[in-house]
């Protein structure tokens, strides 16, 4: 496997790897790496589907990429999918899934097309006060000493960051600035997160700085991502003929190591309350998508809150990784995440509108009509003086494709489960649905006597709780978690969030689908590059923009500088005058 950039390889369509037709490919789960890399084998592997296997220990496909109504309890969505245009790897995979929407279109020509018609952009980030704007004004906030804390662990290298916490390196001048508010609500980081990954994050998304404030970085599909996304997967798998078993828990793998050589030989799993096995020869490829981030997740109802299960039980994804860890030391280090979900849960809500008495309170703050099919919020809206760090979004109508016309569907989520709220004065881990969208409506502005009755009238919220939502964010090191393809494993590899691969940060689809297709072009030998993390961290030209749309559009001239700094500006100043290096300053607005 190896990595490349550029027209040439994108287009190109590799050869038939020798003897794939011997083959077999088993997957532990049906997430968007799992379902990825199966598209991979198809396409590029050439691997006939019928010898392709899933177990999934769920009804459904999907993972954590979910969407479904609930007979009786109603609309429920755990999360919705930030975008970007530089997610190399799944766009390489969905121009080549057939759209379930459209005849004779791709999911990627769907996908480009909506988002050119219909960009993403918000016009209003953030309330505050009951509903009234906080006018962040697209503003980082940031002072000159806030920005050397940002820039200062841009370059720190990763081993000095290893089991390091965010708050090693941010005090109070990055975390009480409109970044930290805009970051942290975006990508539910929080404090005690780790700093490798907020590093790599700032690197990955460089080129999107200035699009942060605002969301024009972002894009979104049509509809939630089980149907946008899973489904057209999934048909196309069936159409070539792969295999899925749902209700079909994994209970164990066991390994074969002579030396530095893994072989998987055997996967135990459970069907009907009956337990089963098979035998893995060399030529059969096990996928496994070990932890995950939705594990133990629990839906409560209008009138019922969530459980908050933490106990890791067999046949989850994180038994299963330790049960595989205890065999080798390149299997990583679970606990490492799932020890702790006090620190790495938080909680989602989907409000179903079911009248339009709710509606003109959300326009007022969004400034659109939620009706119209196109961009509504265009993003979160953060209620920036709320207890439980409430956020909330409305994408494009209908969410699903069987939703009433005349029905809105709202992404609620607080990063904090654990306090009480503001106007329910109860932990959001305790609430039913009611009383989260009645903490939303106070937060909106509906007055305090017509709260109750629209909650319980005029919507229907599911709460969700995701006991290990942020797992992958607990600081870690090299090592805590496996290697897509461990040295000498033989025949199999570790996809999703919690598999090691270079560059690429995590809570993305991306990283799943990139997962994916460096264990399929590593294990079948793909003759083809897979795209590389897209490089604008090497590209000084995002470097300058970022620099200075950081500083709100002040230029480096502006900085506070004593005397000898003073000094050696003008000197080097002095230098570049006339050359290229100052025409590039002056353009990017350094100068
Ligand atoms: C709330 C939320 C918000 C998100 N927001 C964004 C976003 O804004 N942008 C973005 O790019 N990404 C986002 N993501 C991330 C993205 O959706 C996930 O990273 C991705 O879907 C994970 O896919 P996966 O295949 O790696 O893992 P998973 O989806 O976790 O798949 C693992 C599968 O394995 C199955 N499984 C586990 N153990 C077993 C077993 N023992 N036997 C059988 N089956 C088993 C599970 O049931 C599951 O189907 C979000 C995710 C969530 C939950």
């Amino acid at each position: 496997m190896y990595y490349s950039s550029g027209n040439y390889e994108a287009f190109a369509r590799p050869e038939k790897p020798e003897g794939v037709e011997h083959k077999s490919a088993y997957f532990i789960g049906t997430g968007l790496g799992a379902l990825a890399a199966g598209c991979f084998l198809v396409r590029d592997a050439q691997m006939p589907g019928k010898h392709i296997h899933y177990f999934e220990k769920d009804p459904v496909p999907g993972g954590a990429c979910d969407g479904y109504k609930y007979p009786g309890v109603g609309y429920v969505m755990r999360g919705g999918r930030e975008m970007d245009n530089h997610f190399e790897c799944m766009w390489d995979l969905f121009r080549s899934i057939p759209s379930i929407e459209t005849e004779g279109v791709s999911v990627l020509d769907e996908y480009y097309w909506l988002n050119k018609k219909d960009p993403n952009f918000s016009l209003c980030r953030a309330t505050e006060h009951q509903g009234q704007d906080a006018h962040t004004e697209n503003k980082f906030n940031l002072s000159d000493k806030a920005q050397m804390e940002i820039m200062k662990l841009y370059f720190t290298p990763d081993e000095d960051l290893y089991d390091k916490k965010i708050t090693d390196f941010f005090d109070d001048e990055v975390l009480n600035s409109n970044f930290w508010m805009y970051w942290r609500t975006m990508f539910a980081f929080a404090n005690w997160h780790s700093a490798l990954e907020m590093k790599l994050y700032l690197k990955r998304f460089v080129h999107h700085v200035g699009g942060l404030p605002d969301f024009t970085a972002l894009r979104f599909t049509r509809y939630n991502q089980y149907e946008s996304m899973i489904l057209p997967m999934v048909k196309y798998l069936e159409a070539h003929g792969v295999q899925f078993h749902y209700n079909t828990k994994v209970t164990d793998v066991r390994f074969e190591i002579r030396g530095t050589q893994k072989t998987a030989r055997k996967v135990v799993f459970e069907k009907d309350g009956q337990q089963d096995e098979i035998d893995l020869t060399e030529e059969d490829y096990l996928f496994i998508t070990n932890g995950g981030n939705v594990e133990n997740s629990s839906i409560g109802a209008q009138d019922k809150a969530c459980e908050f299960k933490t106990d890791i039980q067999p046949g989850g994804g994180w038994d299963l990784w330790r049960r595989i860890a205890a065999q080798d030391p390149a299997f990583g280090h679970p606990d490492k995440f799932c020890g702790n979900p006090e620190k790495c849960n938080w909680m989602s809500a989907t409000v179903n509108t079911l009248d339009q008495k709710i509606i003109p309170y959300i326009k007022k703050i969004c400034r659109r009509d939620p009706f119209t099919g196109g961009v509504v919020t265009g993003g979160i809206v953060t209620v920036k003086d709320s207890s439980w760090l409430m956020s909330w979004t409305i994408n494009r109508q209908p969410q699903f494709r069987d939703q009433p016309k005349d029905q809105c569907l709202v992404w609620i989520y607080g990063l904090f489960s654990d306090r009480p709220g503001d106007y329910i004065k109860k932990p959001m881990r305790d609430c039913t649905g009611k009383e989260i969208c009645e903490e939303w409506l106070y937060h909106l502005g509906v007055p305090a006597d017509q709260i109750e009755d629209l909650a319980s009238h005029s919507a229907n919220t599911v709460p969700a709780m995701m006991p290990f939502v942020s797992s992958f964010f607990m600081p870690r090191r090299a090592g805590d978690r496996p290697d897509v393809v461990p040295e000498g494993a033989v025949n199999f590899a570790f996809l999703g969030q919690f598999a090691e691969t270079k560059r690429d940060t995590i809570f993305t689809t991306e990283y799943s689908i990139r997962t994916a297709m460096e264990a399929v072009y590593s294990l079948m030998r793909v003759d083809r590059g897979v795209p590389e993390v897209w490089g604008s961290t090497y590209d000084v030209r995002d470097l300058l923009a970022a620099t200075i749309q950081l500083r709100d559009g002040r230029p480096l001239t502006d900085m506070k500088m004593d005397m000898k700094q003073k000094i050696a500006l003008k000197e080097a100043l002095k230098k570049i005058e006339g050359t290229d290096v100052e025409k590039l300053l002056k353009e990017y607005h350094v100068l």
